[in-house]
């Protein structure tokens, strides 16, 4: 069988992480077996379609760097082909047209739920003849449910999941105004796309009984079901908007890496044994069906985070330079890109967020340095003397290498601090990042050059002086 996979969003105006695991996995398992990942975009709902909703899931795939075969589908434009199969059951008797009135169907549907019935739709059209329709009535196609026994779905997550047919309806295919239902286009552009397996989540699975209805009454092959079960947020509820980001493109703004997005969404309803990084080369070499959790997952923000920070560290310095662009408040110029590039390694290993990396790289791009609070504290009269000693041992020295700048301070501090170098490292942080923090400072020292690093110290200077 040749696997093909897919999926179909609405676009509704952004992507659901809940939305990007379920490509994720239909894009992992087509890697993984050689086949082929399918979009379709499912617009038939023309008052909310806009151009700008299928782009941003679009944007969203890209950015997962989700990558699919053809182009991308239009359920709307295959509107002809889903009325020529609800004609084609007709033709077959698999089908009739129901005549009834909105008011008729409100008093069945009352009916029922007084007598606690699932099936309101009573089949009164379902055996008259054409002879007896009424004029002027433009008719709904409805197919014809089995009327006893049941149904089993073989269910790749759920197992057998079996169901009573008395709980399926004569379900609407065609409506009135001509125009195709749902379960109709699905089951129709599924079939016509060769799909062979349809991952999705499990709030699908009571359409799969209402789906095969159409697959058995046009004889045609179903494919491979697995019904993942939902993400819920950190409480337990469904995930939404008040537990925080859930949109693709917010994950994207909050400074997040892609493979640390796939590989948390991988984890969030998929294992193997208990391994927690899962390189997406890896994913798809093992990606299969029977590693999807049967439980829901609760998304776990301080876990992506820890992951985010993973890949971050891992990430090539050249790559984060790039990505970190849109992130920074200064644009950057040839001089300071090649500092932030030099000076990565360095503060790569702190950040969790390209947002947190975008403040960590401020000591190599800012001409300015304001100081914090707590710096503040640190440029002291005595810690003036200490830098003045500082900057003419900088400006001596023939290599101003991190090794160099170390002995040089290590001296500084034999000479003038009883030997604690932290006297000497915390003004020189001060003067450096204008902070209490910052990262490697002899490798940050010899990243900034001795010309900038000693600029900086003579500013913090300046700034002693002034205050006193
Ligand atoms: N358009 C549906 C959704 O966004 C997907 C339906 C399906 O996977 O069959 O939930």
């Amino acid at each position: 069988m040749s696997i093909v996979t897919r999926f179909p969003p609405s676009p509704t105006g952004f992507m659901h992480v809940g939305n990007a695991r379920t490509a994720l996995f239909n894009w992992l398992y087509a890697k993984n077996k050689g086949g082929k990942f399918l979009i379709r975009i499912e617009d038939t709902d023309r008052e909310r379609y806009s151009d700008e909703a299928v782009q941003i899931i679009l944007d969203s795939l890209a950015w997962l760097e989700l990558d699919y075969d053809n182009e991308p589908e239009s359920q709307f434009a295959n509107k002809q082909r889903h009325i020529d199969v609800a004609h084609e059951l007709l033709a077959a008797g698999k089908a009739y047209k129901c005549y009834c009135t909105p008011e008729e169907l409100q008093q069945m549907r009352d009916e029922a739920k007084a007598e606690g019935r699932a099936v309101a739709y009573d089949r009164h059209w379902r055996d008259k003849e054409d002879s007896d329709a009424p004029e002027g009535v433009d008719p709904v196609i409805r197919i014809k449910a089995p009327l006893d026994g049941h149904t089993i779905v073989h269910d790749e997550v759920q197992g057998d999941v079996k169901v009573d047919n008395k709980q399926l309806d004569d379900m609407i295919i065609l409506r009135s105004d001509g125009t195709p239902t749902y379960m109709l286009a699905v089951v129709v552009d599924d079939h016509d796309m060769n799909v062979s397996h349809v991952i999705r989540g499990d709030d699908h699975l009571n359409n799969t009984f209402r789906q095969n209805m159409i697959y058995d009454a046009m004889g045609w092959d179903k494919p491979v079901y697995a019904h993942t079960p939902l993400i819920h947020g950190p409480d337990g509820a469904k995930f939404s908007k008040r537990h925080g980001a859930v949109g693709i493109g917010e994950f994207k703004k909050l400074g997040y890496l892609p493979e640390a997005m796939r590989n948390y969404l991988l984890k969030l309803g998929w294992a193997h044994g208990d391994e927690e990084i899962i390189p997406t080369e890896r994913a798809i070499e093992l990606f299969d069906l029977n590693g999807i959790n049967k439980a829901a997952a609760k998304f776990d923000y301080a876990k992506l985070e820890n992951l985010n920070a993973h890949y971050i560290n891992a990430a090539d310095d050249a790559r984060l330079v790039e990505l970190l662009k849109p992130f920074l408040s200064v644009e950057l110029n040839e001089l300071t890109e090649a500092r932030l590039k030099a000076g990565m390694a360095s503060i790569k290993e702190r950040a969790k967020t390209l947002v947190q990396l975008a403040e960590e790289s401020l000591i190599y791009i800012s001409d300015n340095i304001e100081y914090s609070e707590k710096a503040q504290k640190q440029l002291t009269p005595d810690s003036k003397v200490i830098m003045v000693t500082m900057i003419e041992a900088f400006l001596a020295m023939s290599d101003f290498t991190h090794d160099k700048i170390e002995e040089a301070c290590r001296a500084i501090a034999t000479d003038k601090a009883e030997g604690k170098l932290g006297k000497i490292m915390m003004p020189l942080r001060a003067a450096l990042t204008g902070t209490d923090k910052s990262p490697a400072l002899f490798e940050a020292a010899e990243v900034l050059g001795v010309e900038e690093t000693v600029k900086r110290i003579q500013a913090a200077v300046d700034f002693i002086e002034k205050d006193a």
